[in-house]
């Protein structure tokens, strides 16, 4: 297992199902290069399977972390088309996200599922950042607080408080993914505090405090410092303002700077 901070600030890209690997390697030389001058806050980028390679040689010898979107729970075997998180570990991957709604709710991953991959991903040595978020008529129904409480307890069953140290939880409402439709402050705050919550009652006493939590959805440059000014925030997963260096830079500055150092 890597070294990992206790609640670290943390701005990570998704890079979903974009960039091919000289389009990764570039963004990730030119987001290596402004870290390696100054680094605001821990920053990770999420390329797609193919570029991984490409983009782990651009951050070789920098501060800039390597994950990945996804691993299978079994460590081998004839499963076509799936990745093993040695094989990520092998290629230089230190994060993988866990459970994000595009494949709970696009690729059928149960809360069974997340599971058995946030316990693979530690099994191998990563750290998982593991996506919990409602759905909007979800919210509408006032059930946002009960769905975040299912899916931490669920994704949490059976782990230490050791164990839950080396994750992240990314909460990301899934009204707000892609749409540009943002949480508010205020949303994203409540959101954090029934995780916190959840984890120190699934986990142990004081669990939640020392993990860090990240917002996602639609952050980009014009909304970070407003979103980052909650003490409960510990940074954001970031899709589309992640595929570009300046914009998603603006939002690990914004990350970094807004508070004092914890
Ligand atoms: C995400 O993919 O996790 C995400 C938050 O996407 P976006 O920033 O594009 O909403």
């Amino acid at each position: 297992m890597i070294p990992w901070p206790r609640r670290p600030r943390l701005v990570t890209g998704n890079w979903k199902m974009h960039k091919t690997a000289a389009e990764g390697g570039a963004l990730a030389a030119d987001i290596s290069a402004r870290a390696r001058r100054e680094l605001p806050c821990e920053i990770a980028v999420c390329p797609p399977f193919t570029a991984i390679e490409a983009v782990a040689a651009a951050l070789r010898g920098g501060p800039v972390r390597l994950g990945a979107q996804n691993l299978h729970a079994e460590p081998q075997g004839a499963y076509t088309g799936e990745i093993a998180g040695a094989m990520l570990v092998a290629h230089g991957c230190q994060l993988v996200i866990v459970g994000h709604s595009e494949r709970r709710h696009g690729m059928g991953e149960t809360d069974a599922i997340v599971a058995a991959k946030l316990n693979a991903a530690r099994r191998d040595g990563l750290v998982p950042i593991v996506c919990v978020g409602e759905t909007l008529a979800e919210r509408e129904a006032g059930g946002t607080d009960a769905v975040l409480e299912r899916q931490v307890g669920a994704a949490y069953a059976g782990l230490g408080p050791a164990d839950a140290a080396v994750t992240v939880v990314a909460y990301e409402p899934v009204w707000a993914i892609g749409t540009g439709r943002v949480a508010s402050p205020e949303q994203a705050r409540a959101a954090h505090r029934v995780i916190r919550s959840a984890l120190d009652r699934g986990v142990g006493p004081g669990v939640g405090e020392g993990m860090a939590i990240l917002y996602g959805g639609s952050v980009n440059a014009n909304n970070a410092v407003a979103l980052f000014a909650e003490e409960d925030l510990d940074g954001a997963l970031v899709g589309g303002a992640s595929l570009d260096a300046p914009g998603f830079w603006s939002i690990a500055l914004a990350a970094g700077g807004s508070r004092a150092p914890r």
